[in-house]
């Protein structure tokens, strides 16, 4: 029912000798196979929340539970299996390797998957084709504007089909076209492979009518709607 859970979790950050806690007492659960935006003025600790649900972080206190797991229990190289079989990320600079073309940026997290090279291909084309970067596959990440490499993130969270995606403004530098297409195409997600999203973002545009939404102030996390 719930793709991931948070109880009672703090985090702290050491600033010049004295402790800053930047979430406070985070209590959540996030629905699965469906779409929950994180919103909140800057420095209000969405990050710092965003990094902990992703596992590249964990707190100073509480529990996490991701798909039933208690993934706080896990060793690191237990952490990384199970974050590159389940979680995507689309961070605006999360992990894109600029000498790599786009096909094998949008592949290259396939490359930890028991996944024959033609079957990667077929992937990352189906995704590429999806982002609308088809006729860019074969061009360096160097060669390709900020927007055309925010969608050759999405491609590249989108192609192991993970159950969780996170995104940390997923349309920031797109015009509202593209931006239309990568919402239509994470709903398709959703409906297709019941992918749950967690989107932070500051387009009210883009959360619409439908979705959970997980405000944080000040790191307090605030529910309004479709949440408990
Ligand atoms: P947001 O994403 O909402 O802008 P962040 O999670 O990045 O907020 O930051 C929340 C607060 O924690 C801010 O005051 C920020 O300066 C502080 N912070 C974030 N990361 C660190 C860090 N690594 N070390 C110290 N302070 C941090
Ligand atoms: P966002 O654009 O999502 O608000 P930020 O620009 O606040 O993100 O932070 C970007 C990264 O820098 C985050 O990973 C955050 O943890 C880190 N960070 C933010 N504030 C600080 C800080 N005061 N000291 C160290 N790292 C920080």
């Amino acid at each position: 029912k719930y793709i991931a859970v948070f109880k009672g979790v703090d985090k702290k950050y050491n600033m010049d000798g004295y402790q800053f806690t930047a979430i406070k007492n985070a209590e959540c659960a996030i629905p699965r196979g469906e779409i929950t935006f994180v919103l909140g003025p800057s420095g209000s600790g969405k990050s710092t929340f965003l990094n902990m649900l992703g596992m590249l972080d964990k707190p100073n206190q509480g529990q996490i539970t991701i798909l039933g797991q208690d993934v706080l229990a896990m060793d690191d190289n237990q952490a990384a299996d199970f974050r590159s079989r389940h979680i995507g990320f689309i961070f605006q600079s999360f992990n894109l390797i600029p000498v790599l073309s786009v096909r094998e940026n949008v592949e290259f997290p396939l490359l930890r998957h028991n996944v024959s090279r033609r079957e990667r291909r077929e992937k990352a084309d189906y995704y590429l084709e999806s982002v609308g970067l088809k006729d860019y596959s074969h061009r360096r990440l160097g060669e390709i504007s900020g927007g055309q490499r925010q969608r050759v993130a999405i491609a590249r969270a989108l192609v192991t089909t993970p159950e969780l995606v996170i995104a940390d403004e997923p349309t920031a530098n797109l015009d509202s076209a593209t931006s239309d297409e990568i919402i239509h195409l994470m709903l398709e997600m959703r409906s297709q492979f019941n992918t749950s999203f967690v989107i932070c973002t500051h387009n009210e545009k883009l959360i619409g009518g439908s979705g959970n939404v997980i405000r944080i102030i000040d790191g307090k996390l605030q529910h309004l709607g479709g949440l408990q």
